[in-house]
């Protein structure tokens, strides 16, 4: 059985896309080539680590993005504002 454990995960568009499409190109735009790479390390860290410590990340409804928050990215942490995306944390519904 599968349960949504978090319901309002918000994350911004670098994380969206690496959840979404594993797709870290888009990084590269603003950043120069060893700034990208050293983010991409940060954000695929911070997802293993709620990967292994809460579930699985899903992407969520679109029409629950944030258009502009100031809240910080609830994957990566920055607090750029900016586009927040609508995912949810999902987890086994037995005991661990
Ligand atoms: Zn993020």
């Amino acid at each position: 059985m599968v349960i949504i454990i978090d319901d309002a995960f918000m994350v911004c568009t670098d994380c969206l896309m690496i959840i979404a499409n594993d797709d870290a190109s888009g990084l590269d735009y603003s950043l120069g080539e060893e700034e990208a790479g050293a983010w991409e390390r940060e954000i695929r860290g911070a997802i293993a680590e709620i990967q292994r410590q809460v579930g699985q990340i899903a992407v969520g409804d679109g029409d629950r993005d944030d258009e502009f928050s100031s809240s910080p990215c609830a994957c990566c942490g920055i607090r750029l504002a900016g586009w927040r995306h609508h995912c949810v944390i999902l987890g086994s519904g037995r005991e661990h």
